[in-house]
């Protein structure tokens, strides 16, 4: 068992550690403060080849792996993390189904555009009424033999980079029939942006991740070829489930960074920060809160290696990947409290990283599976 990181791997991490720290870092609260999509640093990424990490060179990928994409993440929600979760979104959940399950026409297609950034795919599971529960799917999507064509009808929510405007398409999951036992045949479709009937709503006011893109989709007669399913009909539930067992390592290292960058602002905030006649880092207490914050970004980095470790093993991996994501989105909440606390109240301005880390904390809870699905899906798999 070797947990150290290869040259190449170093080599990677420090490239992207530089590119936040001097390209995001500079002009992302503008980006926070205005909501404003970072289409410039999203260029730049895909210049530096962020979004074919883990895809092979056919198809224009760097030939890397998933744990080389969790790397980057982490590097990059260090200093930002709606940067990094469209990274995610686009890679875990954007291109690698079709990477995945695609016909070789769909993966010429679509992933030589996603894989270079020049466009950004979304995936579209949870609905207005159906989020953990994603079995409850209530869009459809009916083949009409005459044209050949499926007709999809229903409407998906919280769907991140499904609006930008280099969004490419998104894939949906839809009841495409109900299967003998009176259980619900759930397949995926691919939908391509400007497809009439595919109507994509205002963006939502959130509390964090203001930089990142995220709308609610209404499909609306939205008809789209035959050709359009991904993989094969039926296999939706299947495929959905695999996705997220690995896009869960990828948030529990993007939550992993934003732990982190909560250490490095506290550190220096409490060297530069008085009180009674002395740098407030002086204090034990202080001191104490760094410390417990440094031991929960290193546990919930080692979480995240492992089972990423197990996962390119082709090991079963889905306990350690909830694990991880559980620890790591739990430690990176009391790390944006206590990063917060140790900023007294300039960490409830704006101003300052701090307050971003905090209102980008929680949703890490609650995306990719809520912490309450994360503890089902361990409780599983230990048979009960
Ligand atoms: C900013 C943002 C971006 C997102 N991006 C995407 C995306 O790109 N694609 C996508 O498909 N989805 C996306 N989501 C949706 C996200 O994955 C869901 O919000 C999440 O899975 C929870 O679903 P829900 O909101 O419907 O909550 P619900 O499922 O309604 O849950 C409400 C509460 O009940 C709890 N609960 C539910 N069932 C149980 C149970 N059996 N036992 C105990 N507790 C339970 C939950 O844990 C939660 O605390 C995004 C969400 C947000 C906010």
């Amino acid at each position: 068992m070797d947990f150290r990181l290869s040259e190449e791997q170093k080599a990677l991490r420090d490239s992207v550690r530089d590119f936040a720290r001097e390209v995001v870092a500079p002009v992302i609260a503008e980006h926070y403060e205005q909501r404003t999509f970072p289409y410039e640093i999203i260029r730049q990424m895909g210049k530096m080849g962020l979004f074919g990490l883990p895809f092979g060179e056919e198809y224009g990928g760097m030939g890397g792996d998933y744990f080389a994409l969790c790397l980057a993440l982490e590097e990059l929600a260090r200093v930002d993390s709606s940067v990094a979760i469209t990274l995610e979104a686009a890679v875990s959940l954007g291109a690698m189904p079709i990477y995945r399950f695609g016909t070789d026409e769909q993966k010429a297609r679509w992933l030589p555009k996603l894989l270079s950034g020049e466009a950004l795919a979304g995936f579209g599971l949870t609905e207005p009424g159906f989020g953990s529960d994603a079995g409850g799917t209530e869009t459809r999507a009916v083949l009409d033999e005459s044209t050949n064509e499926w007709v999809i009808n229903g409407a998906k929510a919280f769907i991140t980079n499904s609006g930008t405007d280099i969004t490419a398409l998104v894939t949906v999951t839809a009841v495409t029939g109900i299967r003998p036992d009176g259980s619900k045949e759930l397949s995926t479709i691919i939908v391509p942006s400007g497809t009439p009937g595919f109507i994509v709503a205002p963006g939502y006011s959130k509390v964090g991740w203001t930089a990142s893109d995220t709308h609610e989709l209404i499909f609306d007669d939205c008809r789209v070829p035959a050709e359009n399913l991904l993989g094969e009909r039926g296999r939706g539930f299947a495929q959905f489930l695999r996705i997220l067992d690995e896009g869960r390592i990828a948030i529990a290292a993007l939550a992993v960074g934003l732990a982190q960058g909560c250490v490095d602002e506290s550190i220096k905030y409490a060297k530069e920060r008085h009180a009674f006649g002395q740098p407030i880092g002086n204090y034990q207490a202080i001191q104490f809160k760094v410390a417990d914050m440094e031991m929960k970004a290193h546990t919930a980095r080692l979480a995240y290696y492992d089972a990423a470790a197990r996962m390119l093993a082709g090991e079963p991996f889905k306990r350690q990947a909830a694990i991880a994501k559980l620890h790591a989105s739990t430690i990176a909440v009391d790390n944006a409290r206590e990063a917060t606390q140790i900023h007294g109240g300039y960490g409830f301005m704006n101003e300052y990283p701090v307050a971003r880390f905090w209102r980008d904390s929680k949703i890490l809870e609650i995306g990719e599976g809520t912490s309450e699905v994360q503890r089902m899906i361990i409780a599983r798999d230990l048979g009960m």
